[in-house]
């Protein structure tokens, strides 16, 4: 811009005097002229009755030098030029605003050029000078324009700052350490709390606005500053009046230079917003892992019953709430209780059909089904019918958020949050928490699912691989396994146990006869009435192969034994099962072979068995249909 590059070429040559000598009227001519020798200045302002009278220069020494022959006992009143007589040169020349903020207490301001040679006065009515520089002045117009744009200079940045000082409510505040006085900005006024022109410059006054826990802290920051002449920055509370407390930021340094006594300036700005996005920030984060980490327990667990017992702990622990319940939805929206956790404060819910009209109803359920909650906080505000305010008053419910649980699509049911003491105004986060849990607590109930059917369908694994398939009794690996396990045991307790072989007599005749599939409901049959008389929990049948069972009988001797053989023998004949083809009798018989042993003492599971096929074959040749038991075993 053409402007700037005048201003940049021209304004070194003029400026305002920021510190002009004042002398008095009554001061002699002489002492002016020291004076003005002390401050290396070419001119001196006199004032007198309190106000500028006029000025004294070196046109005014020259005169006096001339007319006076001594001039220790003349006035500088007498000598000086009188302000009524300076000579107005350019009214354009007005001084700015920003001048006059800067200089508040002058009416006139003192321009000198660069040799600090004094051009004249800057009013706010226009540009003075003396009589006989009226010449020299508009001779030198460069000269005037060069303070012309200083000035236009001046103000600009003046304005320009004290926009960005507004623009940014930013207070400034200027302590002087000697004097102890504190000047603040009308601005600074307002971040702590008082009104324009209240603040009365102590820095105790300022003191008492900041909140007591950071005092300390500021005051070590700013005695840190001082004390090393650093920047500081800090940040604090105020408490205003009204007791709303703001969060501040001050900034600012220690200024010393070898004419002005040191200072401490700054600025501060009020971040309470930023302080509270932050602590919201933090808190949205803390809240966030706090969900993680329940989500995580959540998905760790997987019976259905744990997975929703820790829910609604955790869920009514993390928002406050009176009370969580977890409800059940059938297909109408109707539902139970089937989870709780509850303030001993409110009556309990867990087991109630849930009646609440302002969740629960089929007009919601598409709502639900679209994975949307709802939340109310105060129930009493809904307009709903008298008819319909039993059960929430029953159950002291003033607020709730309601989320649904979902299960591809559909409603499993609905995870609800009450609030009893008062209406609640839940807030976003609440509401987002519970949604949040309500997914992964979906995703759980679903993986709870599938693991109890996988448990299910491994327990159905497990007994098809130890149970025989025709007869629904323990297989022959199962036999070996549990005969082995039992034989320790009573080893360990010092008890006996017994094995029966039992086969049924002429079989192959009895399939010849009647056929394969006869042959094997008489299996079953047989397999019923052994298991029937194998009373112990302990006892078990199996299928040893073909038409052979064995029964193992824990803490079982000899004799025991020999009785459940006998009494099967008769319980399978009782059964009367037509054999025409037996060489034994016209039903179904069976012969055993019993046998016991002591494992504390020896043996193994093997010559147990050895032994009752023993019998049984000694059963079979004598005549079958019969209880033969092997001689007891040895210990070697
Ligand atoms: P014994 O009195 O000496 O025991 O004569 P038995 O005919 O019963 O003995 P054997 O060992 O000669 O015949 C056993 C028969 O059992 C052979 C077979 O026909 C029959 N059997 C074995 N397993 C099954 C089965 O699973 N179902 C049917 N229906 N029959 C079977
Ligand atoms: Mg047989
Ligand atoms: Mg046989």
């Amino acid at each position: 811009m053409p402007e700037n590059h005048l201003v940049n070429a021209t304004v070194p040559t003029a400026t305002i005097d920021p510190s002009p000598l004042q002398v008095s009227t009554d001061d002699t001519v002489q002492g002016v002229v020291e004076a003005m020798a002390m401050a290396v200045k070419t001119y001196a302002l006199v004032y007198g009755g309190g106000a500028l009278a006029g000025v004294f220069c070196y046109a005014n020494v020259a005169r006096a030098t001339a007319e006076l022959a001594d001039f220790r006992q003349a006035l500088a009143g007498q000598w000086m030029t009188p302000l009524s007589q300076l000579q107005p040169l350019s009214p354009s020349l007005a001084w700015p605003l920003a001048l006059g903020a800067l200089y508040p207490d002058q009416l006139h301001l003192s321009v000198i050029d660069q040799a600090h040679h004094w051009l004249g006065l800057l009013a706010p009515d226009g540009f003075y000078t003396l009589p006989c520089c009226v010449d020299a002045a508009a001779a030198d117009h460069a000269e005037l324009t060069a303070c012309h744009y200083s000035v236009a200079l001046f103000q600009q940045q003046q304005e320009r700052l004290a926009l960005a000082i507004k623009g940014a409510q930013m207070g400034t505040w200027d302590w002087d350490l000697s004097q102890g006085t504190i000047v603040i900005s009308e601005e600074q006024e307002r971040l702590l709390g008082l009104a324009p022109g209240e603040f009365d410059g102590s820095y105790d006054t300022l003191f008492a606005h900041l909140h007591n826990d950071d005092q300390a802290t500021v005051r070590q920051a700013l005695q840190q500053a001082i004390r090393l002449g650093q920047h500081y920055g800090i940040e604090f509370r105020v408490q205003h009046r009204d007791g709303h407390m703001r969060w501040l930021s001050s900034r600012g340094q220690v200024f010393k230079d070898g004419e002005h006594s040191p200072r401490l300036a700054g600025v501060t700005l009020d971040i309470s917003e930023q302080k509270q996005v932050e602590a919201e920030i933090k808190l949205q984060s803390q809240r966030e892992r706090l969900v993680t980490e329940i989500a995580q327990r959540i998905r760790r667990l997987l019976d259905l019953d744990s997975i929703l017992e820790q829910t609604v702990a955790s869920v009514r622990e993390f928002i406050e709430a009176d009370r969580v319940i977890v409800v059940q939805c059938e297909a109408d929206m109707s539902g139970q209780v089937t989870q709780e956790a509850c303030s001993s404060d409110y009556p309990p819910m867990l087991g109630w059909a849930m009646r609440d009209p302002w969740s629960v109803g089929e007009k919601f359920l598409a709502h639900y089904r679209a994975g949307r909650g709802l939340a109310v906080e105060n129930i009493y505000s809904q307009n709903l019918p008298a008819s319909h305010l039993g059960f929430l008053e029953y159950f002291q419910i003033q607020a709730e958020i309601v989320v649904p649980l979902l299960q591809d699509q559909t409603l499993w049911g609905l995870l609800i949050a009450h609030q009893c003491k008062a209406p609640r105004a839940w807030r976003m986060a609440d509401v987002r928490l519970l949604q949040n849990l309500a997914t992964q607590v979906g995703i759980a109930i679903q993986q709870a699912k599938m693991h109890r059917e996988l448990t299910l369908a491994n327990q159905r694994l497990r007994r098809m691989a130890y149970l025989d398939g025709l007869t629904q009794v323990a297989n022959r690996r199962r036999l070996e396994q549990y005969l082995d396990q039992e034989w320790r045991r009573m080893s360990r307790e010092s008890s006996s146990i017994a094995l029966i072989m039992a086969d049924i007599d002429c079989f192959k005749g009895f399939n010849d006869r009647y056929g394969h599939q006869v042959g094997d409901d008489c299996l079953r049959l047989v397999a019923r009435a052994l298991t029937r008389a194998a009373k112990r929990p302990g006892d078990l049948v199996s299928r040893y192969g073909g038409e052979e069972f064995v029964l193992v009988l824990p803490n079982t001797d000899l004799k025991g034994a020999e009785t459940v053989a006998e009494d099967i023998r008769l319980l399978v004949r009782g059964h009367r099962i037509p054999h025409e083809a037996s060489t034994v009798a016209k039903v179904v018989t069976m012969s055993l072979g019993v046998a016991s042993a002591l494992p504390a003492i020896g043996g193994s599971t093997a010559s147990l068995i050895k032994q009752a096929d023993e019998a049984l074959y000694t059963a079979k040749n004598q005549g079958r249909d019969q209880v033969r038991v092997a001689p007891p075993l040895r210990s070697d």
